[in-house]
């Protein structure tokens, strides 16, 4: 079999890669609150149960967020060859986020105009999935006695952490190396990139603490506020400089995040904001709580235990000098970060299978933020793991969200020749 006659299954495959595509859309799989996870489930059971599949449609019971209302539904489709072999396993996420405003095409509309489809998670990443689906179709019309299996996952809630899905098949074994040994995550970055992992985060929320009083007798209560006025100081001259200087190996794109980042995700002091058309006046008090929320992202070369004692060291050095402050931190969340080695088996074979179809050398990526990839690295214990995909990563989460249909094309050749590459 060679590079033409798989090209040749693909380009046969086009009407199909359209209309699947719109299909998947077509299913509103609004992440909150996770809807239609069933509904998009049962779609591609029917459609590779038929063509020697076997179906697993996996519920992640008791997972956060699940309930009977919106459970958690996930699909794994496992086709065997005809020999004992390694399995190549595509995982996509089936969830989407909310529509938001700006659109001008329907979002669950599927619609194709300029050789684009259109609509909410186009990019990120039901034309991923479909690209997906249709290299294992078209490499198994090519080559029906190949050896090892190929997978073929649809799982829940990447946009909400991935717990209800991805996470919960890790935990549950779907992902143990002697499973599964090759994973590509069609994730929109591009059809000319190899993802190797992202950086970590941790997310916390510091809260100052003062006494309420009177507001026209501020000094007889301790405002909250103002103290964490001193701590937003300190975080604006000693540490955002101190994180600027703090580069990585990793090649984080875009270029900006190539270094460790923080964000304040939101701040919120005093007397709670009242709903827009309420009337009246605020109350004078001087406030007694007041919280920020942190988004620390960090690198492969720090340590989290390290990332967490730079904010207690700065906490403590505002106590040292001001009076009655009062901290607490809440950790709410967190994630190592995670790289896959450029000879790591997946990637080699897709750097080939890069430069066979697009006539050029791959760039090697790593993503500011996090996707399902820390669950298989940290709970499934496999490393030889990449995000590859077609679309461009940033259109996702956008209005107007769409994937190219030759970018799909060259994607999923892409994908088949790695199968071939690894399994024949
Ligand atoms: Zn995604």
């Amino acid at each position: 079999m060679s590079h033409s006659d798989l090209k040749a299954e693909i380009d046969a495959r086009r009407d199909d890669l359209i209309s699947l595509t719109q299909d998947l859309i077509r299913i509103p799989t609004l992440n909150p609150p996770g809807r239609n996870y069933r509904e998009i489930c049962t779609y591609l059971a029917d459609r590779l149960g038929p063509q020697g599949f076997d179906i697993q449609l996996i519920r992640a019971e008791g997972a956060p967020a699940d309930s009977d209302e919106n459970p958690r539904w996930n699909i794994i489709a496992r086709h065997e060859g005809s020999k004992p072999g390694e399995c190549v396993h595509f995982n996509s996420h089936h969830d989407v986020v909310e529509v938001g405003h700006g659109w001008t095409v329907d979002p669950f509309g599927g619609e194709v105009k300029d050789g684009r489809v259109y609509g909410r998670g186009a990019c990120d990443m039901k034309g991923g999935l479909a690209a997906s689906i249709i290299a294992a179709e078209a490499f198994i019309a090519a080559c029906p006695d190949y050896a090892g299996a190929i997978e073929i996952s649809a799982t829940a809630d990447e946009e909400s952490g991935g717990f209800g899905g991805v996470a919960y098949l890790a935990e549950k074994g779907h992902f143990d190396p002697d499973k599964v040994q090759h994973v590509i995550i069609p994730e929109p970055l591009n059809k000319d990139r190899i993802c190797l992992g992202h950086r970590g985060v941790w997310w916390a929320e510091i809260e100052t603490k003062g006494r309420i009083a009177h507001g026209s007798m501020p000094f007889l209560g301790d405002s909250a506020i103002r103290h964490m006025g001193a701590v937003l100081h300190q975080i604006e001259t000693q540490l955002y400089p101190l994180l600027a200087t703090k580069r990585t190996e990793m090649p984080v794109v875009p270029e900006g995040a190539r270094q460790s980042t923080l964000n304040i995700n939101s701040v919120h002091g005093g007397e709670p904001e009242q709903d827009p058309d309420y009337t009246g006046l605020p109350s004078p008090c001087v406030a007694d709580r007041c919280r920020i929320i942190l988004d620390r992202r960090f690198l492969i070369e720090e340590d989290i235990d390290e990332v967490k004692a730079e904010i207690t060291r700065l906490l403590e050095s505002v106590k040292a000098v001001r009076p009655n402050f009062e901290y607490e931190v809440r950790e709410l969340f967190e994630v190592h970060p995670t790289m896959t080695e450029k000879d790591a088996p997946v990637v080699r074979s897709t750097a080939a299978a890069i430069e066979r179809v697009l006539a050029r050398q791959p760039d090697y990526v790593v993503s500011p933020g996090t996707y399902d990839q820390k669950h298989i690295d940290r709970i499934g214990r496999l490393k030889n793991c990449i995000a590859y995909g077609p679309g461009i990563l940033d259109l996702a989460h956008q209005p107007d969200e769409w994937v190219g249909i030759q970018d799909m094309q060259d994607s999923a050749l892409v994908m088949a020749l790695v199968l071939q590459d690894l399994l024949t």
